[in-house]
């Protein structure tokens, strides 16, 4: 997305990743693509897909839900959803008036067990700053434009508290079953970044 630019600069640990990416392939040990398909699979299919499933339990099950926005850790591990990076979880639900936004505008904390790995856009710097200042201009670089009276809440994660966007069910899903639900929920929606 634009913001991204300028790109910041590389930390100690991604120029070490990058040399031994580098090491490795050279010697013929990796396939670059093999690599690049399993970061995609955290990032895309695996992580999100345990939030997508919260979501859609919550959508079809109000005493879930309730459970869910009161104590999120322990609802989401009902699931199977926990550990490293997902010990101490807050669920932010959208409504027709508050819209959630989630950011960690000191590094890039992110809830491991419900959504994977944070999309590099995440860890970046003009994210990080500017969900703060300016959430309604990063919401529109994503398409997501709100009406004027929904209120804009950002949400800073630490490495003590981390937090999950439940989205608004989409309209005419009524038929839909757990799992289809399930189905509609992106990570950016979780992340609040878009809506449904
Ligand atoms: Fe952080």
């Amino acid at each position: 997305m634009a913001t991204t630019k300028p790109a910041p600069a590389e930390s100690e640990t991604a120029i070490r990743v990058r040399a031994l990416e580098s090491i490795l392939v050279e010697k013929g040990l990796i396939d670059p693509k093999a690599i690049d398909a399993l970061v995609d699979t955290f990032e895309h299919k695996v992580g999100p897909r345990n939030g997508a499933k919260v979501v859609a339990k919550a959508w079809v099950d109000p005493a879930y839900k309730q459970r869910l926005l009161t104590d999120a850790t322990a609802a989401i591990k009902e699931l199977g959803y926990s550990g490293m990076q997902g010990e101490d979880m807050l669920v932010v639900e959208n409504t027709d008036t508050v819209h959630n936004v989630i950011v960690c505008t000191l590094c890039s904390c992110y809830p491991w067990p419900t959504l994977g790995l944070p999309p590099v856009w995440y860890k970046s710097a003009p994210y990080r700053a500017r969900a703060v200042n300016d959430p309604r201009g990063v919401l529109k670089e994503f398409g997501t434009i709100l009406p004027d009276d929904v209120e804009v809440r950002v949400w800073d994660t630490t490495a003590e508290l981390r937090y999950l966007v439940l989205p608004q069910r989409p309209a005419g899903t009524e038929k839909l079953d757990e799992d289809a639900l399930a189905a509609l929920v992106t990570r950016d929606s979780m992340i609040g970044v878009t809506v449904l």
